[in-house]
């Protein structure tokens, strides 16, 4: 079976390497970056332990090289603004190892790694042709603006993100739902000073900071906001730095140690918050009967209220991909992984409660205890084993 991935984000590189060198699998690869460009992506991220227990079941030497370029996520703790602690995880209680923190760049590095001799860069996909016998054909864009193409293919993976252009043409355009929530999210490059460390998050009302340490003497800071109504944009004003600190300095009572700092940060690097706005995208995971499979963002943008799109994007691929390599088709990946996408992301939109209407400070205490404890559980372990060999 010829196969063509478009994308080698997440879950483009990790689908590659699941199907690359089997019996009967011919893999090429495609992204629109120049080789190396990953340096320039995003700020950090936190994967959860269920995207640890995939790799490590199903493709260990990525599961060691991810730890390798990451500290480990082992506590989840939620305070007040003013530093009353509401809840304190052990994620050890709910998962069987430990998830992860480090900064994008590093990700894609690693993944990428492994399958860059079967990826072709600077491959920006643009359209599809279809053969008299059902294959297709993508078409590319290449640097120097020419259109070029590598034949036909008998299954197309669509990991090009949540603006997948081949769910586009293949589906039509998607329409996300919007929760009325402005995220932010900000890099300290030096951080030595941070009175922080492990994945911890700060209430003051709905405002909410999150922030831990990256490999590096990094920090990660990204903070929430409720907006008027679930469709409005964030407004200009926000975008000043002394007005985003002050929605989280407490109005009552001086700021915890952690807070203090981030608003201080927050100040001090002016242009350097990139914002977005909290939405989902409808789950779709084949097009075209069967022909494509979209994997991560293509097929389920997710809220990242419990930092699960990667995390996804990583059992999407890991998963999906052992049900490709054991001869399954589409319909079976969709009847693997559309159920538990779907039970993670209600779990995750029910996690935003407190970022939008219910009491922050009751709700976070609910969150280290049962029947809480019991869903992150079940997020955090439910990977099936034995899906084909490695
Ligand atoms: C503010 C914010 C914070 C987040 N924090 C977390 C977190 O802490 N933990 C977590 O698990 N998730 C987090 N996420 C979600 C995470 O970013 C995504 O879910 C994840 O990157 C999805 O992986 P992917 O492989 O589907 O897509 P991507 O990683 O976006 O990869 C897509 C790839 O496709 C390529 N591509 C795109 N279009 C084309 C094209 N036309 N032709 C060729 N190549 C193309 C791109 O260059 C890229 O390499 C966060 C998201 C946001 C917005």
């Amino acid at each position: 079976m010829r196969i063509a991935i478009i994308g080698t984000g997440v879950a483009g590189s990790l689908a590659a390497e699941m199907l690359a060198g089997r019996p009967g699998f011919s893999v090429r690869a495609f992204d629109r970056l120049a080789a190396g460009e990953e340096a320039e992506a995003g700020t950090g991220l936190n994967i959860g332990p269920n995207a640890m227990k995939a790799l490590r079941l199903y493709l260990p030497a990525r599961h060691a090289a991810v730890r390798a370029a990451s500290l480990p996520w082992k506590r989840w703790f939620i305070d007040t603004a003013a530093g009353e602690r509401l809840a304190d995880i052990d994620l050890l209680r709910v998962a069987e190892e430990p998830g992860i923190r480090l900064r994008w760049s590093e990700l894609y590095r690693v993944l990428r790694a492994p399958v860059a001799p079967l990826t072709r860069h600077g491959a920006r996909f643009e359209a599809l042709e279809k053969a008299a016998d059902g294959r297709l054909r993508p078409i590319f864009r290449g640097p120097d603006g020419a259109l070029f193409d590598e034949g036909d293919f008998d299954l197309l993976m669509g990991c090009d993100g949540r603006y997948s252009r081949l769910r586009e043409i293949t589906a039509g355009p998607v329409t996300p739902r919007f929760f009325g929530v402005a995220l932010t999210r900000l890099l300290v490059p030096d951080a030595g000073d941070a009175p922080l460390d492990d994945y911890g998050q700060w209430f003051n009302g709905h405002a909410r900071l999150l922030a831990f340490r990256l490999p590096g003497g990094a920090a990660y800071v990204a903070g929430s906001v409720p907006l008027p109504t679930p469709e409005a944009e964030v407004p200009e004003a926000w975008r000043a730095p002394g007005y985003q600190a002050a929605l989280y300095e407490p109005a009552d009572a001086p700021p915890c140690p952690a807070v203090a700092w981030m608003c201080r940060m927050i100040r001090a690097m002016p242009g350097q918050t990139h914002w977005a706005r909290l939405q989902e995208s409808p789950i779709l995971r084949h097009t075209l009967g069967g022909r494509v499979v979209l994997l991560g963002d293509a097929a389920q943008g997710m809220v990242p209220t419990l930092g699960q799109g990667a995390t996804q994007a990583i059992e999407d691929a890991v998963l999906g991909g052992a049900v490709l390599a054991a001869g399954g088709d589409a319909a079976a990946v969709a009847a693997l992984r559309d159920p538990r996408v779907d039970w993670v992301r209600r779990f995750s939109v029910d996690s935003t409660d407190t970022m939008l209407r219910a009491d922050p400070v009751e709700g976070s205490r609910k969150k280290g205890q049962e029947p809480y404890l019991s869903r992150l559980k079940q997020l955090y372990t439910a990977i099936p084993e034995g899906l084909t060999r490695v």
